[in-house]
């Protein structure tokens, strides 16, 4: 096979040479779309438009612009936080930091978990670095020199998955961030540390590495970016907003029903609970006596 059929998300179908990249497709595509690229998801993976291509497969390019075009800004912070907790914990294992919808994390391996306070210094890292610009720029290395690489660089859960995947022939790209960080990645990225306009470190919670619970536990850091200030505080205002209205918290508050250790994800309904249930539902009468959480181990309850 000397071309590879490559699908667009309207169906059509289009042939290039095999080692083509993504932004090879999209020249051929035409060259406004090629002008306008920043990214791609390659058979579903966010990848940078430098991808190679190897085989058959989908692509979607993303557009300047696009509401795609923020998970680029998402994952650019995830580098950063990542190069800021190894300056912090020198000790750290990385995992792996997409983007999401919302956001972003970074998995970690590290001694402790992280505090409120580290978050706050991990944030004040990841500005410091921001502020010294440290452009994104991709090095391309075959899969051997890649897992020396990572075993150089002190990444050894990345270099014992990369041995596991057995590539041959493959490109492996990396990102480096001046002498501060680098990172195994497929991209992309905005243009340098300096081009995340705007992001914030959010929380920690408790991971495992590959989420396989009976593997080693991580620490993740959950943060989020955005294109302007103004749309990351328009967003914190509304996660503030949300968990105001959080049903677990409004639930306990308004005396409707209740959650226990004994049971967890299940919710004790209290009487008045019962009561706005059934006149929601139109179940029951509202009369009957109400199920009340001492006696839970004799019904079902509904789900809030
Ligand atoms: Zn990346």
């Amino acid at each position: 096979m000397t071309v590879a059929r490559v699908t667009l998300p309207d169906g059509k179908t289009l042939e290039v040479p095999l080692n083509s990249t993504c932004a090879d497709v999209a020249r051929k595509i035409g060259p406004r779309l090629a002008k306008d690229a920043v990214g791609c998801f390659w058979n579903g993976e966010l990848c940078a438009m430098e991808q190679r291509i190897t085989g058959d497969g989908q692509i979607r390019i993303i557009t300047k612009g696009s509401p795609d075009a923020v998970l680029l800004i998402r994952h650019s912070a995830a580098h950063l936080c990542a190069a800021a907790v190894l300056e912090l914990f020198p000790d750290a294992q990385l995992g792996f930091g997409p983007p999401t919808a919302e956001g972003f994390y970074y998995d970690f391996v590290v001694k402790e978990p992280f505090t409120p306070d580290d978050l706050a210094r991990i944030e004040a890292k990841m500005r410091e670095l921001a502020a010294l610009g440290l452009p994104f720029e991709r090095k391309e290395l075959d899969p051997v020199a890649a897992g020396k690489e990572l075993r150089r660089l002190g990444y050894k859960l990345k270099a014992e998955y990369l041995e596991e995947l057995k590539l041959k022939g493959d490109v492996i790209s990396f990102y480096v961030n001046g002498n501060r960080f680098s990172d195994m990645c497929r991209g992309p990225h905005v243009a340098s540390f300096g081009a995340i306009p705007a992001f914030k470190v959010l929380s920690a919670s408790g991971a495992y590495w590959r989420g396989d619970a009976s593997g080693i536990p991580m620490q993740r850091i959950h943060g989020t970016a955005f294109p302007s200030e103004a749309e990351l505080k328009k967003h914190l205002d509304l996660v503030e907003e949300a968990k105001k209205r959080d049903h677990r918290k409004l639930g306990s508050e308004l005396d409707l029903f209740s959650f226990h250790e004994e049971a967890p994800g299940f919710p004790f309904w209290h009487a008045g609970g019962v009561v706005l249930w059934r006149e929601l539902t139109g179940r029951g009468t509202t009369t009957t006596t109400a199920t009340t959480c001492t006696s839970w181990r004799r019904r079902t309850a509904p789900s809030p």
